[in-house]
């Protein structure tokens, strides 16, 4: 085939402008930059492989000449290289740099953390299940926990159940976000990993835990919404409890005594939201997630 100098050029003129409009893409959120730099690795689409990394860096809102110098030189990238071009071990660890900056510039399209507490047995697995059944873009952290499975639960469904081992070996490897011991008896844990995968990729994600580990999350994630979820009265809980008849009587005592506890602090979080009706708190807590992505969005 002759090298024809007419298409060579129109060829340049039309990869500069494809990546002109990529990086107003970037710039305005419309691509994912995690996304696109993980699209790189392998592709054939020209434009995309043949970013320079200091250019791609450079279209993410915040990033200067100075910072992009910095975040090249912790990786070992050299400022010509391509995304297309990198090794292994530079692609991961400009992958760890593109996600801290991701979070730092874009939070405004990660996913809503919604964490709702609340008593035992005041409804909290209700309402996160109606949240699910009739609100796209919400998701349901799955917590691994060391207590047995009731009947009819699946692990992997609403806990992964783990033996006492696996759960140290968890806490150990650095995998959970945070957990605790719930009612002196079992230990419950948020997978880290998991949950800050949905987030990246804009899903709201629902944490249902205990209020020691509701306080450890709220430090540990930026703009997370804390909701706490009261029975209509203290009377109407005892109903709950007995009726859904999955403890023995002294467990039942357990946890109405930790639920008085709970019930004390029920002005220190986010919101309070009374649970007379599954789906008006269910549509309640939706609205101020939603609310709570406004206000990050018209913040940054
Ligand atoms: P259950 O055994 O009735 O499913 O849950 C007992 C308690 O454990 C509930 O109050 C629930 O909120 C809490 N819990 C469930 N998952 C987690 C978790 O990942 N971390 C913490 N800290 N508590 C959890």
């Amino acid at each position: 085939m002759s090298f024809d100098p007419h298409t060579a050029s129109a060829l340049g003129v039309e990869r500069r402008r494809a990546r002109a409009e990529l990086k107003a893409s970037i710039a305005h959120g419309r691509v994912h930059i995690l996304e696109l730099f993980d699209s790189a690795e392998g592709t054939t689409d020209p434009v995309v492989g043949g970013l320079r990394v200091a250019w791609f860096l450079g279209s993410i809102p915040g990033m200067g000449a100075t910072k992009i110098s910095r975040v090249l030189e912790r990786t070992g990238v050299l400022p010509t290289a391509t995304l297309r071009g990198l090794r292994v071990r530079q692609r991961s660890a400009l992958r760890r740099e593109i996600v801290a900056l991701f979070r730092h510039y874009y939070s405004h399209l990660r996913g809503q953390l919604v964490i709702i507490v609340g008593p035992s047995g005041v409804g909290k697995g209700s309402i996160a299940r109606w949240i699910l059944e009739n609100h796209d873009n919400f998701a349901l952290s799955v917590s691994a926990t060391t207590r047995a499975p009731r009947a009819g639960e699946h692990s992997g469904d609403h806990y992964f159940f783990v033996s006492e081992d696996e759960f140290d070996a968890m806490v150990r490897d650095d995998e959970l976000l945070e957990w605790a011991l719930v009612h002196k008896q079992f230990r419950y844990g948020t997978p880290q990993f998991a949950l800050e995968l949905q987030l990246d990729a804009g899903i709201n994600v629902i944490l249902e835990i205990d209020i020691q580990g509701a306080r450890a999350a709220r430090r540990k994630i930026r703009h997370s919404l804390t909701v706490f979820v009261e029975p209509p009265s203290f009377d109407e809980l005892e109903r709950r409890l007995v009726g859904r008849g999955t403890e023995d009587t002294p467990e039942r005592l357990r946890r109405l005594r930790t639920a008085r506890a709970e019930l004390k602090t029920s002005g220190r979080w986010d919101a309070l939201v009374t649970n007379h009706d599954v789906a008006e708190a269910g549509q309640s807590i939706v609205d101020l997630a939603h609310a709570s992505i406004e206000a990050r969005a018209f913040k940054e």
